[in-house]
């Protein structure tokens, strides 16, 4: 993996900061989310494809904003594997997600807010993305809690907290202890 290990922070951070304005932009439409993925090229950090969750205006339960984003990404380039790409996403991917990432060779996976955090709003799968990839046969390097305090402002803005209440899956007071 060589070079690969080596985490670039400093690109990490401003692919972020441009990924959380992206994801804040949904505030102004009906249906805000606080989560967004974008996949770049691991070497040039050109972006191939940024999308948001669209699990509400889709009706779709898996519409999370990395799978829509793996899933358009590798249409765009025509081909299955994401071999030489880095996915963020604003909160550390489901398992549901990081398996998707796995499946389609991504070289690293960035994210900022952690599934607990989103898990004070929303209800969550507890198995860490970190732990997916460990038990995979997939190598891919796992980064978290790049610019968490930005990425988890997009889940206290007011107009987020209030659209949580609308939200199918918004947190519970069920069995599970955050
Ligand atoms: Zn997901």
């Amino acid at each position: 993996m060589g070079a690969l290990s080596k985490p670039r922070h400093g690109r990490d951070e401003a692919v972020m900061t441009e990924l959380v304005r992206f994801t804040a932009r949904s505030f102004r439409t009906p249906q805000p989310v606080p989560f967004g993925a974008a996949i770049v090229d691991s070497k040039s950090g050109e972006l191939l494809y940024r999308a948001r969750n669209a699990v509400m205006r889709e009706n779709d339960p898996s519409s999370h904003a990395e799978l829509r984003t793996v899933r358009r990404a590798a249409k765009k380039l025509g081909k299955p594997s994401l071999a030489g790409y880095t996915l963020y996403s604003t909160c550390e991917p489901c398992p549901m997600c990081m398996a998707n990432a796995l499946w389609a060779g991504l070289d690293r996976v960035v994210y900022g807010a952690t599934i607990e955090d989103a898990n004070r709003h929303c209800n969550q799968i507890h198995i860490s993305a970190d732990e997916v990839a460990r038990r995979s046969d997939m190598p891919c390097i796992v980064e978290g809690e790049v610019l968490r305090d930005l990425c988890y402002g997009l889940f206290t803005d007011p107009r987020m907290l209030k659209a949580f209440a609308g939200w199918s899956m918004r947190k519970t007071n069920g069995k599970r202890k955050a």
